[in-house]
Order: structure tokens, then sequence, then C-alpha cells
């Protein structure tokens, strides 16, 4: 799960960003509202925490532009005590859940936790595609009765590239969504894993391959 810091205040920023890894998220932080907007609408994050006092673009604004933009990522909005109002024009704007200042690290948790549910649907324990049966929980490929095991990384890749089976994958969408923004990663990262994959799908005499689009993408499709 990658979560969006944006918030000003640099400490309490690098808190929220090592409770959160502590947490087992991934976190990206930025530290004015048009980094901060820009960032959100990568749509690259699966939840923001969005602080309602920033220089450049307030919160709300922030907020309001995403809603508007139809980006539906959920929100999680910081504010100080003294602030009361704004809660109203928070919710107005379209967050997702208000939080005051100062608040208690299992709160900010159970918040964020409660968002990302709200967010979308659970993960379901079982995908599909073609022959293929990805198992997360257990890190498992099959088709028929082979299995290969994958590694944390080539889980992810084949999770984004089975949930986005109909459409082309650019390597930068990859690179975001399966290594993150702070990664040094780079387009060879995901080239190599893709290989990995696709040297997996041939050890399970797959009838699904991962095809590629020149400058376009990568998608997967069952062989015809
Ligand atoms: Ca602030």
């Amino acid at each position: 799960m990658r979560v969006l810091i944006i918030e000003d205040e640099e400490r309490l920023a690098q808190t929220l960003a090592s409770l959160l890894k502590r947490s087992g998220y991934t976190t990206s932080i930025a530290g004015d509202g048009i980094s901060g907007l820009t960032l959100a609408e990568s749509r690259a994050f699966d939840a923001v925490i969005l602080d309602a006092m920033l220089p450049g673009m307030n919160g709300f604004d922030v907020l309001c532009r995403m809603r508007a933009d139809g980006n539906d990522t959920p929100v999680m909005m910081l504010t100080a005590r003294s602030e009361l109002a704004d809660r109203v024009q928070g919710l107005n704007a379209g967050a997702d859940y208000y939080l005051t200042k100062p608040f208690e690290n299992e709160e900010l948790l159970a918040c964020l936790r409660t968002i990302l549910r709200r967010g979308g649907a659970p993960a379901p324990d079982v995908l599909s595609f073609g022959d293929l049966t990805l198992t997360p929980s257990v890190s498992s490929l099959s088709c028929g009765d082979r299995t290969v095991s994958l590694s944390a990384r080539e889980l992810d890749l084949m999770q984004l590239l089975i949930r986005n089976s109909g459409q082309l994958l650019s390597k930068d969408t990859i690179l975001r969504k399966v290594w993150g923004y702070d990664s040094e990663a780079g387009p060879n990262s995901v080239e190599a894993y893709l290989s990995f994959l696709r040297k997996k799908l041939n050890l399970l005499s797959s009838n699904v391959r991962i095809s590629v689009t020149r400058n376009l993408g990568y998608k997967l499709e069952v062989k015809s």
C-alpha cells in the first residue's frame, strides 16, 4: 500500500513516514500543496494524508482539485484542533476522514485502515487470468498442476498485470506502481522483472504471455 503524505512540517512528515513504514506502508512526502497535488494526480497512491495548511496551495484546494479531476483516492485531512470550521470545509471538499492534531499514532493508523477499506474492494484471495491462478497470500503462480513461487517484487508485478489485464501499462506506470517514487529502480528493473516472469510463464507452460507494444507498454494476453 502506497501512502502520499502532503505536510509542510518536516519533522511531522518524517515522523509519519517512519510510523507508516514500520506498519508496512510505502510512503512519499510532498512539502507543499502544488507538488503534493502533482504527485496525487499520478494516481500511484492508495491513500493521501493531507495537511490543511500548506504553502503554495492549501489542503482544501488540493482536495477540491483532486475530486474535480475525478480522482477518488481516499484522503485523510489533518488540521489543528483550533480550526474547527475547517472540519466542515474539509468534509465538503471530499475528505474521507478528518483527524485533528495532535493525534496518537494508533489513531492515525486506525483511520488509515478505515479509509483504505472504503477506498476499494478488499483484495481477493486468488486472481486468475487465462489458465493462470495467482495466490498472493502464498506468493504462488499456478497453471494446471504446475506451481512456481514468486519473489515479492514478481508478485507485485504479476498482480498489477492481472488487475489491469485489459490495458497497456507503460514502463513508467509499472515502475511507479511496483517500485514507488522513492525507489532508485529504473526502466531496466522493469525489464528484468518482466523477463523473470516470462521465464516462469514458460516453466508453467501457460497459454498467457506478456505482450509488448513498442513505446506504449505491456499487457497480459492469452496466446491464440
Ligand atoms: Ca501545515
